[in-house]
């Protein structure tokens, strides 16, 4: 069957069609600038050149016609009717406590995705919009929602509580949620075929690394801490978030700079990580090229960002009473050798040994440790657009 994946993000949208018999991917693309002037849509399909239109999109809905549109195109599309795409999966971001595992989407999951937006305030609107236009252009085709919350609802309460009143667990439902639960679900399945063990009294930790970053403490194949909280601000030192800080930090800079909750956060989410420390970029490509020419600040990211991830990974070995396996993955995670290496450097108390040989690879998958080190490391490219298809797959073909 033919997989259409949509991903929506408040003014962009990435899409897949993927046949879900082969797992091949027919066609992909992006739409950025919808609602902004200079909207364009950039499509690819295996074996030809990429494709570029320009065109104004006032919404979501024009852009998810457009992207039907190119979809049908005698040359640069993949299918000669729309009856040929027989689901939709859609990846939401949060799903609160709601959702455990993906779900067929119908009116009342709709509503439900709603109640869950105070928690997502900036992700899950485009989300929705994105399947409420899918709803109208193809009003027969299944649709099912991937949610990036889902994969860490096994988390225990120890993890997920905050030490904070429990009425605002109750009330609010302030807890630790984490994220790219697709991504790290989708490394540890793929760990198992590669390696061909059951998960089953097994104690990974993924580390999926791009410019959003979250470890998580995979036992027994289940979700058991994850580095992310309530939102995606959380955990590890990212791009331009600055992951975990002292609390107080922000009612500082409110009582002593006059700065507003939205400056804060703003702040928090957009001006800090590797690119407030670095003041170079949030891309870690151009803050080594940076380092390597002796800026210091860049330096000091770098290695803030790799002690950051090295801390998580002594703190979840504890968690879990040991380690087993390590996976890298995401853009960083699968390209850059350097970042890697400073990660596991000092690991070896744990048994982590990589191999400076086999840790050159880029985007690939490949093990990285030393032949007879306790821990296995692997770099492993996580594909969330193919996990969506296979749940899409799953709910639909019932
Ligand atoms: P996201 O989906 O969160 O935007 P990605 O997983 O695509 O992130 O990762 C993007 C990040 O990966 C870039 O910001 C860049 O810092 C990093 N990256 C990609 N390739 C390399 C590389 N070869 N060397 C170092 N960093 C890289």
């Amino acid at each position: 069957m033919n997989v259409l994946v949509i991903n929506c993000g408040s003014s962009s949208l990435k899409y897949q069609l993927i046949n879900t018999d082969d797992e091949s991917v027919l066609a992909k693309g992006l739409v950025e600038r919808i609602g902004i002037e200079g909207s364009l849509l950039k499509h690819e399909k295996t074996g030809l050149d990429k494709l570029v239109i320009e065109e104004p999109l006032k919404n979501h809905k024009d852009a998810i016609n457009l992207v039907l549109k190119t979809l049908l195109d005698e040359k640069y599309g993949a299918v000669k009717s729309l009856d040929e795409i027989d689901a939709v999966g859609h990846r939401v971001v949060h799903g609160g406590e709601k959702f455990a595992s993906s779900v067929l989407i119908d009116d009342e999951v709709i509503e439900a995705m709603k109640e869950c937006i105070g928690l997502a305030p900036l992700h899950n609107p485009p989300n929705i919009i994105g399947i409420e236009a899918c709803k109208e252009l193809l009003p027969d085709v299944p649709m099912v929602g991937v949610f990036d919350t889902a994969f860490h609802q096994t988390m225990p309460p120890v993890s997920f509580i905050y030490p904070l009143p429990y009425d605002l667990y109750e009330e609010l439902k302030i807890r630790r949620y984490g994220f790219h639960g697709t991504s790290h679900k989708y490394v540890s399945e793929r760990l198992a075929q590669i390696t061909g063990k059951s998960l089953e009294g097994t104690k990974i930790v993924t580390c999926h690394l791009g410019n959003g970053a979250s470890l998580t403490a995979v036992k027994d194949g289940k979700s058991f801490d994850t580095s992310m909280g309530m939102t995606p601000l959380e955990g590890l030192v990212m791009g331009t978030r600055c992951g975990d800080i002292d609390p107080a930090i922000v009612t500082f800079l409110m009582m002593k700079q006059g700065m507003t909750a939205e400056e804060v956060d703003n702040l928090m989410n957009k001006k800090s990580g590797v690119l407030g420390i670095s003041g170079v970029s949030n891309d870690f490509r151009d803050i080594e090229a940076e380092a390597d020419k002796g800026n210091k600040k860049a330096e000091l990211a770098l290695d803030k960002f790799a002690y950051s991830v090295k801390k998580y990974i002594g703190a979840y070995a504890a968690a879990m009473g040991g380690l087993d396996y390590l996976v890298f993955t995401a853009g960083l995670g699968e390209n850059s050798a350097p970042a890697r290496k400073q990660i596991c450097e000092g690991l070896e108390f744990l048994g982590v040994e990589i191999d400076e040989e086999k840790n050159k690879i880029r985007g690939k998958e490949a093990e990285i440790s030393k032949d007879g080190s306790k821990v296995r490391v692997f770099v492993i490219p996580t594909n969330e657009e193919l996990m969506i298809a296979r749940d899409t797959k799953e709910l639909t073909c019932k």
